[in-house]
């Protein structure tokens, strides 16, 4: 595995591939890998000829009061995973070599599909996100970039990107990967404690109760006031949204229309835990 730190490096690589006519897959991630982000390398390995991978944690995605500073990171370790994997290049830049002069002189600004879930309680993170990918889609131009269904308002978001701004790159959705008892793996599921990680599943337990109530056409809102109660009766969480909308759109259902998405964050003491699941209703 090869691994870069710097644009030069990583460009001279890639110049490599090219040369030998590979087809790119682009895997970027925030490091302290797990199963979830070896999932989308498995994926990318089936689908194309040489997978890069970016470990990068982007300050420009994170709010004043979230956790940049104390984010998990293991660099030593996830080397490792994503050699063992079979990663063939390893981009990681410092953020000095993604924003040499502080801050860029242009950024994103997504105007839809982030008035709400995390859009709205993280106000300008998504605006983050598509800054830091149209620049690392314009380096790497990989054929396929792969991301994880967890983070579902992000995967609507980087279509839209990918759309509005013509990068010939094909997005590949990856299904959540989780733990034995339901919890979606996250880097950020080491700040729960014991007792709260116990209680983690159950965000997953009511997303599943959730399915089953739209199948069977209970009322949204129904369903959602049912849902949110539910969580807080089985968790010390708080919970953030627990929201149901049309998907990728991510607008007010409209009867019957599909797929529809039941999205949940909750805050427990030191973790903000997400999670989805997308319904595609029987017509
Ligand atoms: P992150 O490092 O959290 O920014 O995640 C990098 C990529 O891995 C994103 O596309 C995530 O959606 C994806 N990812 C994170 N956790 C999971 C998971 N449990 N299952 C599938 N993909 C995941």
């Amino acid at each position: 595995m090869i691994i870069a730190r710097t644009i030069q490096e990583l460009q001279a690589s890639l110049q490599e591939f090219e040369k030998e006519g590979k087809d790119i897959g682009f895997v970027p991630t925030m490091g302290f890998l797990h199963e979830g982000h070896m999932e989308l390398v498995k994926e990318s390995k089936i689908k194309t000829d040489k997978t890069v991978m970016s470990i990068f944690v982007n300050p420009l995605q994170f709010g004043p009061n979230e956790d940049f500073d104390r984010y998990p990171r293991d660099e030593e370790k996830d080397i490792q995973l994503a050699r063992n994997e079979g990663v063939d290049l390893l981009f990681l830049p410092t953020v000095e070599e993604m924003y040499p002069n502080g801050n860029l002189t242009i950024n994103m600004v997504v105007t839809k599909r982030t008035d709400v879930l995390c859009g709205k309680s993280r106000p300008g993170h998504f605006d983050g996100v598509a800054t830091v990918v149209a620049k690392l889609f314009q380096l790497i131009r990989p054929q396929l970039a792969f991301f994880g269904l967890k983070d579902a308002q992000q995967v609507a978001v980087i279509h839209a990107l990918v759309e509005d701004y013509h990068f010939p790159i094909e997005i590949v959705p990856v299904p959540t990967v989780r733990e034995h008892d339901g919890l979606a793996k996250s880097s950020r599921n080491v700040y729960l404690s014991d007792q709260e990680r116990l209680e983690a599943p159950y965000l997953y337990k009511a997303l599943q109760k959730g399915r089953e109530a739209i199948l069977k056409g209970d009322s949204i809102s129904g369903i959602r006031d049912y849902l949110t109660a539910y969580i807080e009766n089985h968790t010390s969480g708080e919970v953030d949204y627990l929201e149901i909308y049309s998907y990728p759109d991510l607008e007010m259902v409209i009867e019957d229309q599909q797929p529809v998405i039941i999205a949940v964050a909750v805050k427990f003491s030191q973790a903000r835990l997400i999670d989805n699941i997308i319904i595609t209703q029987k017509s």
